[in-house]
């Protein structure tokens, strides 16, 4: 049996659930997603063919808001992939206390294949096929793998077409100057490394002596790289995945990684050439490497189920703290283990969750009409990822438990209380 993210979502749950000794109506609601959509995407190709692609959209719960939650394009996306994302979505928005709910969409598809006329008619049919059903007041999408704000604005284009009139704030993640706010395409990122920075003044470590090791190198990872270099850390080594060998590779120097340099010598997909790297001093190994690098700090941001019951054990003595940029990158198995080892984790839904509370700020200022300047931005953002990194380390230090079930317990009582004053459930 291949690995299933909803599974482990809905396990995550149920031991936190036991713990929280929550009731049996509340443990049904919140198990399963309140509403899911699957649905064909007949799109016309620039050969003049026709292809179909698979969508989906799951609304996990929307008890404290509207649903909230990017889109994917993904090959081999699957329904369960979605409702994990959307399940953690809940969680996320949840954890730092922002007015929204738990949702995410999808298309199984890839990209990289695709010409940009073919993307924007498949963002088009996305949002047709779903018009009555997402919405400022009901979902709102916003980017994840593989989509950007240019995907955004084609979505808002089309959803604005449909319902006769400007509705920015159905999608969120649109580029500045057309709805969006300065610092979201920061935001996950920098998220990432403000929860670092905090955890590690907690373990007293000053982060300038620091080294990490980072698995990716897309939007998430680059801005975690960007702001941990200029809080003086240094980065061994990056990963990315080469799209010509269809394989991702560790790209690792002694002296630190410069994210620059490697972006400059980076295709249109992402991918770092090997050759002008090895030019560059870096050393490049196969893509499981990350891991098992001697350094101080991991940061998974790029794909769910990386440290897992097989790889857990490659982890070196040396680490302290992981910083979980993806979503779901460490299995429930390996939980067990990094708990038994002492190493301090900063859960996914906490740690990544700069995005999503940018994203509300930008709804914030599309509703008033009124745009913040970056600094601004960022600032509140630290606020909030620093004020629900401090609640959710206080629960674990009170209650003796480890950092993802202190972020769970924190989320869950706040989604199951809105649940419960609205009827929908009983304590
Ligand atoms: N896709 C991002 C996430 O997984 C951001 C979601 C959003 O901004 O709504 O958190």
């Amino acid at each position: 049996m291949g690995f299933n993210p909803f599974e482990m979502a809905q396990q995550q749950f149920d031991a936190v659930a036991e713990k929280l000794g929550l009731s049996e109506s509340i443990r049904a609601l919140l198990r399963e997603p309140m509403r899911e959509f699957s649905f064909t995407l007949p799109v016309r190709m620039d050969d003049g063919s026709m292809k179909v692609f698979r969508g989906y959209r799951v609304q996990h719960n929307d008890g404290r808001g509207p649903c909230k939650g990017g889109i994917r394009f993904y090959p081999g996306e699957t329904i369960d992939t979605v409702r994990a994302l959307a399940t953690w979505m809940t969680w996320k928005c949840a954890v730092v206390d922002i007015p929204l709910g738990g949702g995410k969409g999808g298309i199984d598809c890839d990209p990289r294949v695709l010409s940009m006329t073919e993307q924007e008619r498949l963002c088009r049919a996305w949002v047709r096929a779903l018009s009555a059903n997402v919405g400022p007041v009901q979902d709102v999408p916003a980017p994840d793998m593989m989509t950007n704000g240019q995907h955004m604005i084609w979505m808002l284009d089309e959803y604005e077409t449909i319902h006769h009139g400007k509705f920015p704030g159905f999608i969120t993640g649109k580029p500045v100057g057309s709805g969006g706010s300065l610092g979201r395409t920061e935001a996950t990122g920098y998220g990432v490394i403000c929860t670092l920075h905090e955890a590690l003044k907690a373990l007293h470590i000053d982060i300038s002596t620091t080294t990490a090791s980072v698995q990716g190198f897309g939007n998430v990872a680059y801005y975690a790289c960007e702001r941990y270099l200029k809080l003086g850390g240094k980065i061994v080594s990056v990963s990315c995945w080469d799209n010509t060998d269809k394989k991702s590779y560790v790209y690792k120097r002694a002296t630190g990684v410069d994210i620059v340099e490697l972006k400059a010598i980076s295709d249109k997909f992402g991918s770092i050439d090997k050759n002008k790297a090895k030019e560059l001093g870096y050393e490049i190994l196969p893509g499981e490497c990350w891991l098992e690098q001697d350094v101080d700090i991991l940061i998974p941001a790029a794909l769910e189920n990386q440290i897992n019951k097989d790889t857990v054990g490659r982890i070196s003595n040396s680490v302290k703290v992981i910083a979980e940029g993806a979503n779901g990158p460490t299995t429930p198995e390996a939980d067990e283990v990094i708990k038994a080892r002492n190493i301090f984790v900063i859960p996914d839904f906490l740690c990544n969750a700069g995005g999503v509370t940018c994203s509300y700020f930008e709804q914030v200022q599309c509703n008033m009409n009124y745009f913040w300047e970056k600094d601004e931005v960022l600032e509140k953002l630290d606020l909030k990822m620093a004020s629900a990194f401090q609640k959710v380390h206080e629960m674990a230090v009170q209650k003796n438990v480890y950092m993802r079930d202190a972020a769970y317990m924190i989320a869950i009582d706040r989604v199951a209380s809105a649940c419960v004053a609205r009827g929908w459930a009983i304590r």
